[in-house]
C-alpha cells in the first residue's frame, strides 16, 4: 500500500520553447484533501493531464497511488477524474447521463442512486440535465467521477463560476469524501475557495512549484503585521523611520503604518512613538492574511 497518493518530482511539460510545467516536484499523502492553487495559465490543468496519461511529459517522473504515470492503465481504474468540465447530454436526466457514463465504463448502474444522493441530487435525479443550475452540474461532474469508486479524486477547478452556495456545496461534499477515505486533489485559481477545506497545498507560479507543504505551515511561515496610525497624517513617517530603525520592514499603506513583525513588538512601538511625542490612535496585529500570501507568492509582483 503507498503511502502517497500522488508523488511527483522534477516532472515538466514544454510546449515548443514554453514550460507549461518547470521541474515540478511535491507529494499528496492519502486520504487527504490537497488544493491544487495558482492563478490561470499557471500550469495546473497541464499537470492533471500528465498524471492521468493524457499528455505525455517532457521530463521527470510521477506515481500515482504507487505506480508510475507512464503505466496508466495500472492506475486509472481507481482514480476518478473531473477535467475541464463535465460533457453531459441536457435532453437526459442526471440519472440517465450517469447511467449512461457507468454502461460504457464497464461500472455497475446499483451505485447510481446512491451517488445522486452523495452529491445531492437525490431528489432531482429525474430532471433533465439542462434544467439543472451549475452547482447541480459540477456535483453530477463529480458523481461521474466516483463511478469508479475511487481511491483519488482529481478535479480541475471544479468550483469555477459557482456562486458562494454551488462553492460551499463542492467544498462540503469534498470534506466529506475525504473524510471518508478518497484522497482528493483539486485545482483552483483562489486559494480563498479551497483554504478551508485543504489538509495540504501545492501552489504554483508561472508554472513553477512555490510552495508544496501542510497549509498550517504556510500560515506559520507567514509574517504578522501592526497596523498603526498617529493622530495625524504626518506622523506615519516619524513611525516609519521608527519602526524601519529597529530592523522592520514597514509601508506606509491606505493611510497607516505597516509593520512586519510579531505582536509583542507593538508594545514597544507604542512606547517609542510616545517618547517621540506621537500618541498613536491605532495599535491593531493582524493575523496573517493568506489571500494576500497567495497573491504575493503566485504574482507577478
Ligand atoms: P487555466 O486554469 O487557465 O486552465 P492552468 O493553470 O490550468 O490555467 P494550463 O492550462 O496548464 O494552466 O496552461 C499552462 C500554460 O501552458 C499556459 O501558458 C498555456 O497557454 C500553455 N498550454 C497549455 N496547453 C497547451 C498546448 N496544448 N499547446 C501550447 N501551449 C499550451
Amino acid at each position: 500500500m503507498p503511502s502517497t497518493a500522488i508523488s511527483v518530482t522534477d516532472l515538466s511539460k514544454m510546449y515548443g520553447e514554453r514550460a507549461a510545467l518547470s521541474h515540478a516536484t511535491f507529494e499528496v499523502p492519502l486520504g487527504t484533501v490537497c488544493g491544487f492553487v495558482g492563478p490561470n495559465g499557471s500550469g495546473k490543468t497541464t499537470t492533471m493531464r500528465m498524471l492521468l496519461g493524457l499528455i505525455t511529459p517532457s521530463g521527470g517522473t510521477g506515481e500515482i497511488l504507487g505506480h508510475s504515470i507512464k503505466h496508466p492503465e495500472k492506475y486509472l481504474p481507481r482514480v476518478g477524474a473531473m477535467i475541464e468540465g463535465p460533457a453531459f447530454y441536457p435532453a437526459l436526466s442526471g440519472r440517465e447521463n450517469l447511467n449512461y457514463l457507468a454502461t460504457l465504463g464497464g461500472f455497475s448502474t446499483d451505485r447510481v442512486q446512491g451517488l445522486l444522493e452523495q452529491v445531492g441530487l437525490g431528489d432531482r435525479a429525474k430532471s433533465k440535465y439542462k434544467t439543472y443550475s451549475l452547482g447541480m452540474k459540477q456535483r453530477l461532474g463529480i458523481a461521474a467521477a466516483l463511478l469508479p469508486n475511487p481511491q483519488l479524486l482529481m478535479l480541475d477547478e471544479p468550483t469555477n463560476g459557482l456562486d458562494p452556495e454551488g462553492i460551499q456545496e463542492v467544498r462540503d461534499l469534498l470534506r466529506t469524501l475525504a473524510n471518508n477515505g478518497t484522497s482528493v486533489f483539486v485545482s483552483s485559481h483562489l486559494l480563498s475557495e479551497l483554504e478551508i477545506i485543504s489538509d495540504y497545498l501545492v501552489m504554483l507560479r508561472k508554472g513553477e512549484v512555490v510552495f508544496t507543504g501542510k497549509i498550517n505551515d504556510l500560515l506559520h511561515a507567514q509574517q504578522p503585521i501592526i497596523i498603526a496610525k498617529g493622530q495625524s497624517e504626518s506622523d506615519l513617517n516619524t513611525l516609519l523611520s521608527i519602526a524601519m530603525s529597529a530592523g522592520h520592514h514597514a509601508t506606509i499603506r491606505d493611510g497607516a503604518l505597516h509593520v512586519e513583525g510579531p505582536k509583542e513588538w507593538a508594545v514597544i512601538l507604542n512606547k517609542v512613538a510616545f517618547d517621540a511625542g506621537i500618541t498613536l490612535s491605532q495599535l491593531t496585529p493582524q493575523l496573517p492574511n493568506l489571500e494576500e500570501t497567495f497573491f504575493e507568492m503566485t504574482g507577478d509582483k
